[in-house]
């Protein structure tokens, strides 16, 4: 079992130092190179990271977590970005998946048995939603959960779900009555990745790639108890509220922080790359329209650090913030993504090169503003939040 040691109270500047001395000290460029190259992840890397007492920040101590930190797990998850989503993937699995959102919807019984595990990293949820005929509109699925008693069974199909292959429960959205009334009569089920039935079939993506593989999940008749159910059985039919409550705000913010850890990258190294580049007698870097670049790209990363902080702050002291959540991941997402692109332009025919480090976060960070609700969808929320007229 993994001794967590970390102090409770750290600050998150001390966080987010800790966390780079780890990635300079265990995860090097060429590693990260690697694990892209090969979807494979850092050696054991949520264990090591829950010994750093980082998987426990999302838990409250009386469950042996660090206390619910979301600004610290947030500086975890864009500090592991910047070197390599392939060990913020899992993080993420274990301290957001499992640990936001048991803390948010699980009952006591499910709280009692899985958050003590997230501060050991002992346990990885992937999140199931996405259905090949349902993407955005999540609230048209047709994998089919029907009672039979005491007992649940599950059958259809989830596609482009990340790390189904590490995790040992898949979070799942399910059909569990008529889909007549579209937002009623969906649950959320914990299914486990060894049930009989399920089956897990891997897809190759050109970013987000690591060990915790995108996969397609066949469920063939799954059979499971009301235990499963999230929040217990009073909570059967009600998986959309629990959905778009305040999790659905920390996942936001969560793919914003890997958007701005990869933009950040892509900054370092376009900055320093432009100091070293010799044309024309001169470093790249002397050239204004180089010099604008690089300082436009810096202060709008600025400015998302700031939206995501503010955002954060508003999560962790549980205000309502889904205009502000959606708004950080709109903006962080589509900002960052324009300033990889930046960057990769100062690094000339350099930034083009298959397996180098700049193409990892172009290919990287084409994903973010789609995954976890599209630009789009952020754009509609926020609309109808502030209740736009239509
Ligand atoms: C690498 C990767 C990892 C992923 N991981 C997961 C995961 O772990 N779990 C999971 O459940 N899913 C996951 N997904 C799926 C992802 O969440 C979906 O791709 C996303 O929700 C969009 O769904 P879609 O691809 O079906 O696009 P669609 O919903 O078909 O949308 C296609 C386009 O239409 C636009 N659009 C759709 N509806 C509207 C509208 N009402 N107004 C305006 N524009 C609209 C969208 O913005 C988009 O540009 C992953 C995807 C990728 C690529």
């Amino acid at each position: 079992m993994n001794q967590v040691s970390a102090p409770a109270d750290r600050s998150v500047s001390e966080i987010r130092k800790e966390v780079r001395a780890f990635v300079s000290r265990e995860m090097s460029r060429e590693q990260a190179r690697e694990w892209d190259a090969t979807e494979s992840s850092p050696n054991q890397i949520v264990p090591r990271l829950a010994q750093l007492g980082l998987t426990g920040l999302t838990v409250p101590r009386e469950y042996g977590g660090t206390g619910r930190n979301i600004p610290g797990a947030l500086a975890v998850i864009e500090e592991l970005s910047k070197r390599s989503l392939a060990a913020a993937v899992p993080y993420l699995m274990c301290a957001c998946y499992a640990g936001v959102n048991i803390l948010e919807c699980g009952n006591e019984e499910q709280k009692g048995y899985f958050l003590p595990k997230v501060p050991r990293g002992e346990v990885l949820f992937s999140f199931g939603l996405t259905e090949p005929e349902s993407g955005s509109d999540l609230a048209g699925i047709s994998t089919v959960a029907r009672r039979n008693g005491e007992r649940i069974v599950v059958s259809g199909r989830k596609q482009f779900i990340n790390g189904p292959n590490m995790a040992n429960y898949i979070y799942t959205l399910v059909r569990s009555g008529s889909p007549d009334q579209r937002y009623k009569n969906l649950s959320l089920l914990l299914i486990p990745t060894d049930e009989k039935g399920v089956r897990i079939e891997r897809v190759q993506s050109i970013g987000m790639r690591g060990g915790a593989a995108l996969c397609n999940v066949i469920f063939d008749e799954v059979q499971l108890s009301a235990r499963n159910i999230v929040g217990g059985e009073q909570m059967w039919d009600k998986g959309w509220q629990m959905l778009v409550g305040p999790g659905l705000d920390i996942e936001k913010l969560e793919v914003a922080a890997m958007a701005l850890g990869i933009a950040e990258a892509a900054l370092e190294d376009a900055w320093s790359y432009s100091e070293q580049r010799v044309q024309f007698g001169r470093s790249i870097s002397a050239f204004q329209s180089t010099r604008h670049l690089l300082v436009d790209v810096r202060t709008r990363i600025f400015a998302c650090r700031l939206m995501l902080e503010c955002a954060a702050e508003l999560a962790q002291n549980r205000q309502p913030c889904g205009v502000e959540s959606s708004m950080a991941k709109l903006f962080i997402c589509e900002e960052a993504k324009s300033a990889v692109l930046q960057c990769q332009s100062v690094l000339g025919a350099y930034g083009c090169i298959a397996g180098s480090d700049m193409e990892r976060y172009v290919r990287d960070i084409q994903i973010l503003p789609l995954v976890g609700g599209s630009s789009a969808i952020q754009r509609n929320n926020i609309a109808k939040q502030l209740r736009l007229r239509q």
